[in-house]
């Protein structure tokens, strides 16, 4: 048996095993107070996640920080969660045969839309040395990528953007992939204290990232101008708000980020 298979063998046994793990630990947290609109199921708790940094309660970031939103069964997210709200409200844009572009997938909503048999689903991600990445996983770089124009009818790129030195460029590029009349999740986190996206040059290690843009791997803090960097990059802003669609109770139960909005645009 040479390497290539023993290391493939051992990636399986370590999903399996992964995913009994977490099968386990949903029964163990199974109650009525918190559901999980991913994976169908209720909790009497979410898990904690996220950093917890004096930059990040400082400028109030909008999708970021230590909360207590993780699924104990499907390690969905609460931003993973909004973009499901927005899925269910909106059933027309994937229930048809589509072509779905999901950058660097999030496992729980992976899971979710590949079972969707109507949807022509394509996940990338860029290549890190030393990651394991699934078979079906095209790498690429979202600066430079090398699908055609008007390739795709939906685009999920969900807490990416902020980790990209060119976004712009990242930006023209999504908008190139995207067919006219197409719909992108472009979801970052930001800050409504900032009115322009915070971006220094002079910050380059781990740990001034961590205090400046409040995560080790983001290079800069988008601020309230963010919607207008959409629309520069030409995309027709679409804003969704989960509390104009869903009530109070639901929210609470889905535990949503407070007053986050989701980023959906149109070309
Ligand atoms: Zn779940």
């Amino acid at each position: 048996m040479n390497s290539f298979i023993k290391n493939n063998l051992s990636d399986s046994n370590a999903r399996l095993i992964k995913q009994i793990f977490l099968r386990l630990r949903g029964l163990f947290y199974y109650g009525n107070k918190y559901y999980c609109n991913i994976c169908n199921k209720s909790f009497r708790k979410f898990l904690d996640g996220g950093f917890d940094l004096k930059v990040i309660k400082e400028r109030e970031i909008i999708g970021a920080g230590r909360r207590t939103h993780i699924c104990p069964n499907c390690q969905s997210t609460d931003r993973d969660r909004l973009i499901k709200t927005f899925f269910d409200n909106n059933k027309n844009l994937i229930n048809n045969n589509i072509k779905l572009l999901h950058i660097a997938p999030e496992p729980s909503l992976n899971n979710y839309l590949r079972k969707l048999s109507n949807i022509d689903y394509i996940t990338a991600a860029k290549y890190h040395e030393g990651i394991y990445y699934p078979e079906d996983m095209v790498l690429v770089d979202l600066t430079d990528m090398h699908f055609s124009d008007s390739e795709f009818d939906f685009i999920i790129c969900n807490h990416v953007l902020e980790h990209i030195d060119n976004d712009k460029l990242a930006l023209s590029e999504l908008y190139r992939v995207l067919r006219k009349g197409g719909t992108a999740i472009l979801q970052v986190p930001f800050s409504n204290k900032l009115s322009e996206t915070y971006e220094n040059s002079d910050i380059k290690t781990e740990k001034e990232r961590e205090e400046h843009f409040g995560q080790f791997d983001h290079v800069r803090l988008y601020g309230k101008d963010f919607p207008n960097i959409l629309s520069n990059a030409g995309f027709i802003l679409n804003v969704y708000e989960a509390e104009n669609k869903l009530d109070k109770t639901e929210i609470e139960r889905l535990k949503l980020f407070k007053d986050e909005p989701l980023f959906v645009v149109n070309k």
